[in-house]
Order: structure tokens, then sequence, then C-alpha cells
């Protein structure tokens, strides 16, 4: 089963791949994640992205490609993948297609976790992620449930970022939706209930 998460930054798409990874063995391929992993590294890539992810903006499609490909290509990417993060714009979806095609593989279906702006603002703002493991949990848990690991407020969670990433999925990401409804692969899920209601509909419509 090959995946692509759409939706709003927040929207709880980690939450919802990290479920599937347990359920369906699928690798989790979240390009935020790498970057940050790149950032922390200070290899060439994140020195490159930093400013743009500080911003709140998109770093340059050719960086993110090229790590998209290095790890549709790794052996746990095989058996199937979920694309969290990626592709956010048309010209990455296009580029995706046609790196699958090389690959002789394609997507079984795009899932968009569907969730209101004004819910997004508050999760958003009151979201910690563990330093070691990229878990998510709201404000008050200091100790990552997961791993032990250190729960932190992402810089790009800080208000002054939050409304510039959601008009950048706005005008740049959210016209994939019309983008895969056209290829008949959209399937949609109302994000704005707890964890388990949302991932019992995910469930329901990729194994249909
Ligand atoms: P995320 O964790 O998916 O919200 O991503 C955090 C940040 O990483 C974004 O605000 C962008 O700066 C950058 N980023 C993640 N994925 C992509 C992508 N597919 N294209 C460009 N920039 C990305």
């Amino acid at each position: 089963m090959n995946i692509v998460l759409l939706g709003a930054p927040g929207a709880g798409k980690g939450t919802q791949a990290q479920k599937l990874v347990e359920e369906f063995g699928l690798a989790h391929i979240s390009t935020g994640d790498l970057l940050r992993a790149a950032v922390k590294a200070q290899s060439e890539l994140g020195l490159q992205a930093k400013a743009y992810m500080d911003a709140g903006k998109l770093v340059p499609d050719q960086l993110v490609i090229n790590l998209v490909k290095e790890r549709l290509q790794a052996d746990d990417a095989q058996a199937g993948f979920i694309l969290d993060g990626f592709p956010r714009n048309t010209a990455q979806a296009v580029t995706l297609d046609s790196e699958l095609a090389a690959m002789e593989r394609n997507l079984d279906a795009a899932l968009l976790v569907d969730v209101k702006p004004d819910v997004i603002v508050k999760r958003l703002s009151s979201r910690r992620t563990c330093r070691s493991c990229g878990y998510t949990a709201p404000a008050g848990v200091d100790v990552c449930p997961r791993c032990g690991g250190e729960m932190y407020q992402r810089d790009d969670d800080k208000p002054e970022t939050i409304q510039k990433r959601l008009d950048v999925y706005q005008t740049q990401t959210a016209p994939l939706i019309e983008y895969y409804r056209g290829h008949s692969i959209l399937k949609e899920v109302d994000g704005d209930r707890p964890v388990d209601e949302v991932y019992a509909d995910v469930r329901a419509l990729l194994t249909a």
C-alpha cells in the first residue's frame, strides 16, 4: 500500500501515519522529520533548509525531492510507504508521479485529514514534539510517553509562524486535493475527532 497524506500542518497526519505504520508495516516518510534531522545534524542540506523552515516557508523543491527519492529506494519502503508532508505543491506531486512510474510503482490513495483552520491554530500553538522521536502531544506533557525524550515546542509552532504555514498550505498545498481527486485516488476523513475515531475511518477507507 502506497499512500500520500494530505492535510494542514497540525491536522494529525503524523499521528495517523504512526498508527498505519504499526498496523501495516509501511515505511513512514515524513519530509518534516527528515529535514529536522538534517538541521540537527548540521548537514549541508540542514544548513540550506533551516532559514525556510524557521520562516514557515517551503524548502526549495529540489532539496526535498532528492530526500524523498533516496527514501523511496530504501529497502523498508519496498513493501509500501506513507508520505507525510510530501508533496506540498503541484510540482512535487508531478515529480512524485514520474519517479514512481520510473520505479514501476504507483499511489493507491491520497488521504486527506480534514481539520478547520481555527482548530489547527489552537492545536499547533499547544503542540509539543519529542526531540528524539518526533512524537507529538499537547502542552503539559514534558517527557515523551513513547521514548522518554524531552518534549519541546518547535520554533515553527510558535504563533508568529503558524499563520504563515497555514497561508502556505492554502495557496500551495490545498490545490493537491483537486489534483488527486482528478486522479480518482482522493479519500477524505474528518480529522476533528478523537484519534481512534479518525483512525477507524482511515482504516476502513484504505482497506475497502
Ligand atoms: P512539517 O513537519 O511537515 O510541518 O514540515 C516542517 C517544515 O519543513 C515546513 O514548514 C517546511 O519548511 C519544510 N518542509 C516539510 N516538507 C516539505 C516539502 N515537501 N516541501 C518543502 N518544504 C517542506
